[in-house]
């Protein structure tokens, strides 16, 4: 079984001191090396923003895509070989606004991708711009007078849209979202992780200690019982000054990958394409 170490990459990572994307990368590597990954069989695809070089940092196959694009490439990776253990890697930024349509659907087709996103409610890479996360209210340099959108709720937008397994933790609670990240790398299906991630240096109201004063375990609730759709809906939507953490929903549904009749035997990588003539469709190129 790999380790932590060997998932840890030849680079240094290379963010702002005291980021919070430091935890989530040593936190990504634990948990792939707790679920049993393989490096050679582990692909890590990330699109732009500070999050885009968790691929780099991750001594395991990568791919850093464009902007709003970590589903779409994760995507066909699967599909191309559906054998390899897929973690794709956002901001909130790539995720829930550039990315946002491929969000949707991939919630929908239940495709075997983790998807791990850095939420610090800001564009950090473009210096401090309001995201789709950011609160109502909140000052940027592209909202001087304050945001007056209501922000995007990725967990109840993932539990309406399909998804089969949706959690939400924060990287100053190490253990916890080490915990969530292997269960969601264990789960059959699309696996969505949002992660509370502050930005030191151009979010100066989600920091640490804000965060630290909100949270708490769903675990730790009497009876919650992640299977219950309502009630993690319910849980989602909750608005006001605690925030919860855990796995919020969890469900077995087919995957999409276990329903594409040509791939359900082998991998596509895997099959003989010595006898297919692809010669009269070239043709129609010429
Ligand atoms: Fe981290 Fe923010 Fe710096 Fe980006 S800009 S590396 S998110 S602290
Ligand atoms: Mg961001």
């Amino acid at each position: 079984m790999a380790t932590p170490l060997e998932f840890k990459s030849v680079y240094n990572p290379s963010w702002c001191p005291g980021c919070g994307n430091y935890g989530i990368i040593n936190g990504l590597r634990q948990a792939l090396s707790q679920s049993g990954c393989q490096q050679h069989e582990t692909v890590v695809v990330s699109g732009i923003g500070c999050s885009g070089k968790d691929s780099h940092f991750v001594q395991a196959y990568g791919f850093e895509g464009l902007h709003g694009r970590v589903l779409p490439v994760a995507t066909a990776i699967k599909l191309a070989n559906h054998k390899l253990k897929v973690i794709g890697c956002s901001g909130d930024g790539d995720a829930y606004g550039i990315g946002a349509g491929h969000f949707i659907h991939a919630l929908r087709r239940n495709i075997g991708i983790t998807y791990i996103v850095h939420n610090n409610q800001i564009y950090g890479l473009t210096t401090g711009q309001t995201s789709p996360t950011s609160e109502k209210g909140f000052t940027t340099k592209s909202t001087p007078f304050g945001v007056i959108e209501q922000p995007f709720n990725p967990l109840a937008l993932a539990i309406c849209g399909g998804a089969t397994f949706v959690a939400r933790v924060f990287v100053g609670e190490f253990d916890q979202m080490v915990q969530v990240m292997t269960a969601a790398i264990f789960h059959k299906g699309f696996a969505l992780v949002d992660i509370f991630q502050p930005c030191v240096t151009f979010n100066y109201k989600n920091t640490y200690p804000w965060f630290q004063e909100r949270v708490y375990k769903l675990e730790s609730q009497d009876g919650y019982d992640p299977r219950n759709k309502q009630a993690a809906l319910q849980m989602a939507l909750t608005e006001g000054d605690k925030l919860p953490l855990g796995i919020f929903y969890q469900e077995s549904r087919l995957t999409y990958e276990d329903q594409v009749e040509e791939i359900k035997d082998e991998p596509l990588v895997e099959q003989d394409i010595s006898n297919i003539n692809i010669g009269n469709l070239l043709k129609e190129f010429v």
